[in-house]
């Protein structure tokens, strides 16, 4: 165990020495997802045991509406004989299952369907291919090469693990946050701490930002989301994202959590999860530019409760008593209430521009 944490902090330590400060996309990237000892790569961070809960985990009736929402989406595009079905960053395969049983009720579904998930991680690949061993399911570290056909993508926590560059307004300049080692000069400097540098001003010349406040930007969200769009807009189809994030980057939101508590993101490298609030503004504009059709920013309780959730609780609360009913209702409040994931989740669809209107969404 010793070893492998030694080894992502001994590789971020001599990226440093030898070649100076790292941006903090690339610290992400590094911790996150080195292909020896990334976080992703080395653990199973989802659930109870792990060091976070998502909303498939939290209840089946999540992946049940999402599948609901796949279900209707196809039959919009006019039931077509095959299309893909994308997720991004399936996690412990959880969503894809409950969709899959849901959609099974769909007539002729699943006779049409191509699953393909987008993972990194080979252990998280594994748990996937466990819990979806019954179907043909393909898999992929990266989205490419998609077939060319009618193509529905989800995404639930996926965006907010991506790599982020910050940029921060100081004496009237532009500064990039970089990651570098305190006290340099001593021969085996250990501890990891932030440094502003100077950058180009000209790379956010646009934006009409006050002194002290820090931008965040993903290049790796950009091309992912200008791929899926103009993949969308060639074949045809849909995609729906689901997370925390904002209308807008500006502000500090990299954050750190390990074991469902926020932590120091520069402690113990690549043993906990980084993430950032999700840009919906940026991801608007960038799908825009492919000529897809991007409709109004939806939360999480408001989307699921038009999809129906509540009437589906009451159906599964019918044959359940104490502690799982107490357990079902508490998912329940998690999913939708404001004070939990109601408000702060938020969900986006991108369509092609000629498709009918998303469920949930415009409708
Ligand atoms: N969607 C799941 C899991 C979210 S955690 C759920 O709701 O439970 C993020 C997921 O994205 C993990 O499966 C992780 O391994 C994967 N992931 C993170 N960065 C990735 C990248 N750059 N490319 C592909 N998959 C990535």
């Amino acid at each position: 165990m010793n070893n492998k944490i030694e080894g992502i902090e001994e590789i971020l330590r001599k990226e440093i020495l030898c070649h100076g400060a790292i941006s903090l996309a690339d610290y992400m990237k590094i911790c996150l997802t080195h292909h020896k000892h990334g976080y992703y790569i080395r653990n199973n961070p989802i659930g109870v045991t792990g060091d976070f809960t998502t909303s498939p985990e939290i209840s089946q009736m999540f992946g049940e509406l999402i599948g609901l929402w796949i279900g209707q989406t196809w039959i919009d595009h006019g039931k077509p004989r095959k299309f893909s079905l994308v997720e991004l960053g399936p996690g412990n395969g959880t969503l894809m299952a409950d969709i899959l049983r849901v959609t099974k009720r769909v007539e002729g579904l699943h006779s049409a369907l191509d699953i393909t998930l987008i993972e990194i991680s080979p252990s998280l690949q594994e748990v996937q291919k466990e819990i979806l061993k019954d179907f043909p399911v393909k898999w992929k570290a990266k989205i490419e090469n998609l077939p060319k056909q009618t193509t529905i993508v989800i995404a639930n926590e996926f965006f907010d693990a991506l790599p982020i560059k910050q940029y921060r307004r100081k004496s009237g300049q532009w500064m990039e946050v970089m990651v570098t080692l305190k006290d340099l000069k001593n021969l085996t400097p250990k501890e990891f701490c932030f440094q502003l540098m100077k950058t180009d001003e000209r790379i956010l010349a646009d934006l009409n930002i006050q002194e002290g406040c820090t931008v965040e930007i993903s290049t790796v969200m950009r091309d992912i989301i200008y791929y899926l769009s103009n993949h969308i807009q060639e074949n045809s189809g849909a995609a729906l994202i689901i997370d925390y994030g904002k209308e807008g980057n500006v502000g500090n939101t990299l954050q750190a959590v390990s074991q469902h508590m926020y932590s120091n993101p520069l402690t113990s490298p690549g043993q906990k999860d980084l993430t950032s609030f999700v840009d919906f503004k940026a991801i608007k504009t960038f799908a825009e530019e492919t000529g897809a059709v991007v409709p109004n920013l939806t939360n999480q309780g408001d989307f699921l409760r038009s999809l129906g959730i509540e009437q589906r609780a009451e159906k599964l609360s019918q044959g359940l008593t104490s502690s799982a009913l107490k357990l079902h209702k508490s998912g329940l409040a998690r999913l939708i209430n404001k004070d939990a994931m109601g408000n702060l989740f938020k969900v986006l669809g991108i369509r092609n521009e000629n498709s009918p209107p998303l469920i949930g969404l415009e409708i």
